[in-house]
């Protein structure tokens, strides 16, 4: 970064021998230009072990990998890119640790936690922030192209996908129209009486969870998870009348798909539909972004168990 095409190199007004060279590093935070200036020169006297759950050690490292991008270094980490990478996890932590560890796997070359990491934020984080450009001041600054834009556009989709049958169904008991999933699946003389039922029974459930009038996408503050979780007892709840006979098994709403499931939109570009087990996977350009990464970081490689597991050691081998 001191010799080549950086704005802090030596050259243009820093290039005056009998002046002191000082180079400023104005925005870059001190620990993490002081940890990575560690890893070049070979000192480790401050190492020490932490807590990788601690989020002070999630934005330590993303400081770290924001300057060692800046001034295209990455490959400087590689001694400890394994090692980090592995004992980080995407489970139980907050939005702000989501979204750093979003750029740490992007950056150090991680594609299967990158993709977990992903799939929390879009699943389990609600889109009250990231959808809102206010309160994306207080976010990181610096994440993976394109990362907030579509985390707000899968999460509005597939919110639409969990509201709009819940809409229908309620239109089509308050019309009598028919729908083929929901509603009363007899054509007896007691059929609108079950509707009737199901109709009321949906209305004071959904007004008990603060979902009538049913919300758009847009307004719904709860995240995809937490949706999930309302439908599925709301489906459970608003059955049929079962002094019916035959009319128990009729149900006003169908639970959320459970598994994986894909649609086809225009052009034929595959889409994902929300299942509750939907993962996020990577698309081309993040693939190559993350291959290219992981080629410099190692991080497939020297992870303590990955080098257990082969019986191997990092080495200096004969190239
Ligand atoms: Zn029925």
């Amino acid at each position: 970064m001191l010799f080549g095409g950086f704005a802090e190199a030596a050259g243009g007004n820093n290039c005056d021998p009998g002046k002191e060279w000082v180079v400023e590093l104005a925005g870059d935070a001190v620990p993490a230009m002081r940890a990575v200036f560690n890893i070049m020169h070979g000192q480790s006297r401050g190492l020490m072990a932490v807590d990788v759950d601690s989020n002070t050690f999630i934005s330590r490292l993303y400081d770290i990998v924001v300057v060692a991008d800046k001034y295209d270094c990455i490959s400087s980490l590689r001694p400890y890119a394994a090692s980090w990478v592995q004992s980080l996890k995407a489970e139980n932590k907050d939005e702000q640790a989501l979204l750093r560890l979003s750029w740490i796997f992007y950056q150090l070359g991680h594609k299967s936690k990158y993709e977990d990491v992903v799939t929390r934020l879009i699943k389990d984080v609600a889109d009250t922030k990231t959808g809102n450009p206010v309160a994306d001041l207080d976010l990181p600054a610096v994440l993976p192209p394109h990362l907030l834009e579509s985390l707000h556009a899968v999460r509005e989709r597939m919110l639409r996908q969990l509201l709009d049958p819940i809409s229908f169904s309620v239109t089509a008991l308050i019309t009598g129209e028919r729908t083929t999933s929901t509603g009363c699946s007899r054509d007896d003389k007691l059929a609108a009486q079950c509707e009737s039922y199901m109709l009321g029974k949906a209305l004071r459930e959904l007004h008990k969870k603060n979902l009538y009038p049913v919300p758009t996408a847009k307004d719904m503050t709860l995240s995809l998870t937490a949706l999930d979780a309302v439908i599925t007892e709301l489906a459970a709840a608003c059955s049929g009348p079962r002094f019916l006979d035959y009319h128990g098994t009729c149900r006003a709403f169908k639970p959320p798909l459970r598994t994986f499931g894909v649609e086809w939109g225009c052009r034929n570009l595959k889409r994902t539909t929300y299942a509750t087990e939907y993962k996020y996977t990577v698309d081309v350009s993040e693939l190559r972004h993350i291959t290219t990464q992981a080629g410099r970081t190692g991080v497939d490689i020297f992870g303590p168990a990955e080098l257990l597991a082969s019986h191997k050691a990092p080495f200096f081998g004969a190239s």
